[in-house]
């Protein structure tokens, strides 16, 4: 049996829609029919050669929603026909201090989905039973998918911003645009920072419950208890550090940044924090899916084909999209 699937054959270069056997599912393994995969900033970062050590050839994608089509030996969490959700994170030893400390985000040996496994920019996928998620009813699959990384690594980001009532959001798309709606629904006020000029991307914050949107070149109205950061410029952090009350913590959410220039020690001063934030674990995960029904987060998605895969990252890199992409197999 063959299916369709977008390869990274190297860096740097547009995605190849192949014919390509479907996989068998090996112990605690499921292959997965994929009806909807959403496209992460990170996907960019993997084809752009930002991050250094995909398995090549590669199908991209970590925001998988599909049924079970197949099981390995081993499965019990699921049943065939199912409805799940793959994450960026695929697997992890299970043995070390991180895996056994409630860190699993931080495995050395971990591996990711997309990245060093095979992911969802195709119709069929495998994945660790241990490692996937039920997705709430009441979602499309569509509609579920960006709440697979934007909704979940946004949600971690957003408990390490701990209690902060005023916070700011830099960069308004995919994650932030969940994490929003979460934190209003918290009680908390958002003030939210796109690229300086991007009136569409102001309008659509708020929309979304933002009491303020500007250019990430502006202050803020009033100082802002936190701030995360999911853009991946570097020169956001020392401007994050200064609209950051004292105490506050600076949150730097993606996986990759541009280099952070040099800055005053007076603005990270008065106990000021700037931290990342790394992948996920699985509780992050069962915690944000239960949660997202209950606010209820509501994604706006764009949708394409697959074989349009390339056109969707090319519009995320571009900054064309309100919302997230989301490829519907
Ligand atoms: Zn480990
Ligand atoms: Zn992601």
């Amino acid at each position: 049996m063959t299916m369709r699937g977008m390869v990274l054959d190297a860096p740097r270069t547009p995605l190849r829609l192949a014919s390509l056997p479907v996989p068998s599912p090996g112990t605690e393994q499921v292959l997965i029919r994929v009806h909807a995969c959403a496209v992460c900033r990170t996907d960019l970062h993997v084809v752009d050669a930002d991050l250094t050590e995909p398995k090549l050839p590669l199908i991209p994608g970590h925001e998988i929603v599909g049924t079970i089509a197949a099981m390995g030996a081993g499965v019990e969490r699921f049943a065939i026909g199912d409805r799940v959700g793959v994450p960026w994170l695929g697997w992890t030893c299970g043995a070390c201090a991180f895996c056994r400390s409630g860190r699993e985000n931080l495995c050395a040996q971990a591996r990711f989905t997309g990245y060093q496994i095979d992911g969802g920019y195709g119709e069929f996928t495998l994945a660790d039973q241990r490692f996937c998620f039920a997705i709430p009813e009441g979602y499309s699959d569509t509609a579920a998918a960006p709440l697979l990384c934007a909704g979940l690594i946004g949600y971690r980001s957003l408990r390490m911003a701990g209690e902060a009532h005023r916070l700011g959001l830099y960069g308004f798309g995919a994650a932030a645009h969940i994490i929003a709606q979460v934190a209003r629904w918290q009680g908390r006020e958002v003030y939210a920072f796109t690229s300086p000029g991007d009136r569409e991307a102001q309008a659509f914050a708020r929309e979304l419950g933002a009491v303020w949107a500007g250019g990430s070149d502006q202050s803020p109205p009033e100082m802002l208890d936190a701030a995360i950061i999911f853009a991946p410029v570097g020169p956001l952090v020392p401007a994050a550090l200064r609209a950051v009350e004292r105490g506050g913590t600076v949150v730097c959410a993606g996986i990759h940044m541009s280099p952070i220039p040099g800055f005053p020690y007076d603005i990270l001063w008065g106990e000021r924090v700037v931290r990342s934030v790394a992948n996920l674990t699985r509780r992050d995960g069962e915690e944000f899916l239960q949660l997202a029904p209950k606010v209820p987060v509501k994604t706006r998605t764009v949708l394409y084909p697959l074989e349009r895969a390339n056109q969707a990252l090319d519009d995320l890199r571009a900054g064309r999209l309100q919302g997230a992409a989301v490829l519907q197999l």
